[in-house]
């Protein structure tokens, strides 16, 4: 089961952004000066047009004409240059942000409790790392710009239009109600509509995938024509969904081009009713009929952008709402008295009110082995977890030479103790880099080397073209899963803690490597105290004690010989296993 991480409300979003124009007021401005300047300059078309059309209509001269047109050419380029300057500026501007976005993303992603993103999977937090940012990206880059300039250009045309005379603005105001109308019936629909045909597509494609995966099922048992009538039947509500889509479209897009020609020429209309009373001139007439004509582009772009820069505000809400997730240690400054570890009275739930580990104490020995066995689902690995502080306890504590696991900060921590599995990822980078991750410093090569030749690593690692610098992870070479291994135990190694929970370390791993392996891993574990989840009975047979996991409580516990002779779980278990 997985919970998914929080979602940035509202007011956060409204302060992020309030935030960040308060860090760039300057570069915010000239790139709205610029947007504005570019405006007005586009404005003069309308008024020179309107007076040339009052000018012959009262009698000119060629030479006024050319004047005119000369000057018409002149605001043309004055105004592409500077659209081109506050395109640059806002463009330059997004992406500022936007790796600004990127940064606190990554540092808020980092800063997450582990036992978070073990419950909410990774899936949630890659698709806000891809998909998110990449629809955000979008939005800053382009949308936002566009939007700022269709604003822009629409409040500067509409000024336009009233100065040549304020009657205008009722033409204009005609155009208001069947827009707002049509948008809010349409925008209330709309995202219904188009959620329900990616659904449908997506539907017809898995049981497409299905059909043809289980081809041989689908012939052997002769469902042809059940599978057949099932695409059908999804291909029927596609269609559905498409017509329905379809018919908000036909709908909305004829109303809103009604909408925007209503001005237009109700502009005429009133402008020709002024004219023959002698209200207006032939020019105001003609000049306002074009900067109303001129209105349509800018505001149909400040609709249809509106849109979409809703699916950008989601996102940054999804970004945002990474940082809110609560922190799960408190740095306390305590100092581990030694390397005894504890756990008393612990419980633990994934999900509320649903507790998996039932109040379980184990008292760990410095440098003693405890095999954890028992049925699988009873909390072993749960319970490993708790005591490698990836999870905290719901109550009761786990701690370390007598300070709480979660009073660590996190680097110290895993000086203490780690949590080994079969995950070992390599990272892309040099062999170097993936083996200094552990350490706070940058580690000398000669204790990397040792690190790696205590797991048997140094051989293959020396014998590399580029030894340490060697660039590995995806791109760079391969390493084989047994040699991804060794670089997780040098690593292990390297930060050097001395209790380890190992869970299923090489079960993984193919065999004829795993003996090479455990040979590395015997390396690794001398010395230290270790907690194993044994999913094999026999190395159990060779740990100090053996912890029984049951239903969440340890049952039994006990070395290999009394528990066998307790005739329990684990008695009844071995014999089982041994014919
Ligand atoms: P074991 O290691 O003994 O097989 P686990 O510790 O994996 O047992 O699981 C103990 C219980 O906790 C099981 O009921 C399991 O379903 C549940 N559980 C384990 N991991 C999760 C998780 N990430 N989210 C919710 N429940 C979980």
């Amino acid at each position: 089961m997985s919970t998914m991480l929080p979602v940035a409300g509202a007011p956060e979003v409204r302060r992020y952004l309030q935030d960040l124009f308060r860090r760039h007021p300057r570069t915010i401005l000239t790139a709205l000066a610029l947007h504005v300047l570019a405006a007005a300059a586009g404005l003069a078309a309308p008024r020179l047009l309107g007076g040339l059309v009052q000018a012959v209509h009262d009698g000119t001269t060629v030479g006024h004409v050319d004047r005119i047109a000369l000057l018409l050419a002149g605001f043309v380029v004055l105004q592409t240059v500077l659209t081109r300057f506050a395109r640059l500026r806002s463009q330059a501007f997004g992406e500022q942000v936007l790796a600004e976005l990127r940064e606190d993303f990554v540092d808020n992603a980092l800063d997450l409790p582990i036992g978070t993103v073990e419950l909410a999977g990774s899936g949630d937090l890659l698709t806000r790392t891809s998909r998110d940012v990449e629809q955000l990206g979008w939005s800053v880059r382009w949308a936002i710009p566009e939007w700022t300039i269709a604003v822009i250009t629409a409040i500067a045309t509409l000024v336009g239009a009233l100065l040549v005379g304020w009657w205008v603005l009722f033409p204009c105001l005609l155009g208001v109600p069947p827009l707002v109308i049509a948008l809010r019936w349409y925008l209330a629909r709309a995202k219904d509509g188009y959620l329900w045909e990616g659904e449908t597509y997506s539907v017809i494609n898995s049981s497409l995938t299905e059909t043809v995966e289980g081809a041989r099922t689908v012939e052997a048992l002769g469902l042809e024509q059940a599978r057949i009538d099932r695409i059908d039947a999804d291909i029927a509500e596609s269609f559905r969904a498409e017509k329905y889509t379809l018919s908000l479209r036909t709908r909305f897009f004829p109303s809103v081009e009604t909408a925007y020609l209503i001005p237009t020429v109700a502009t005429l209309l009133l402008g020709g009713w002024l004219y023959f009373r002698g209200d207006a001139s032939l020019g105001d007439v003609t000049a306002a009929t074009l900067y109303v004509q001129a209105l349509i582009d800018p505001v149909d772009r400040v609709v249809s952008i509106l849109d979409e820069l809703q699916v950008g505000s989601a996102s940054l809400a999804r970004l945002l709402g990474v940082a809110q997730v609560p922190e799960d240690r408190v740095a306390t400054g305590r100092v581990p008295a030694d390397e005894h570890v504890q756990a008393s009275d612990v419980r633990f739930s994934y999900t509320e009110g649903r507790d998996v580990l039932h109040g379980v104490d184990l008292d760990v020995g410095i440098g003693e082995r405890i095999a954890m066995v028992g049925p699988s689902g009873a909390g072993k690995s749960t319970l490993g977890r708790l005591l490698a502080g990836i999870h905290p306890p719901r109550t009761g504590e786990v701690t370390v030479g007598g300070v709480g696991l979660v009073e660590l900060p996190l680097g110290d921590l895993r000086g203490h103790v780690a949590l080994v599995t079969q995950e070992h990822h390599v990272f892309v980078g040099t062999l170097r880099d993936n083996l200094a991750l552990a350490l706070d410093e940058a580690a000398t090569d000669v204790r990397v080397l040792e690190a790696l030749d205590s797991v048997d690593a140094g051989d293959w690692v020396r014998a590399l073209p580029q030894g340490l610098d060697t660039v590995v992870g995806s791109g760079g070479t391969e390493l084989t899963p047994a040699q991804a291994q060794q670089v997780a135990l040098a690593r292990l190694v390297l930060a050097d803690p001395h209790t380890l929970v190992l869970d299923e370390a090489t079960s993984l791993i193919d065999p004829r490597a795993a003996r090479h392996l455990e040979r590395s891993l015997a390396a690794v574990l001398e010395g230290r105290t270790v907690i194993a989840i044994a999913h094999r009975l026999f190395s159990a047979h060779d740990a100090d004690r053996v912890a029984v996991v049951e239903d969440g409580r340890i049952s039994e516990l006990g070395s290999h010989h009394e528990l066998v002779a307790s005739e329990g779980s684990y008695a009844e278990l071995w014999r089982s296993w041994h014919s």
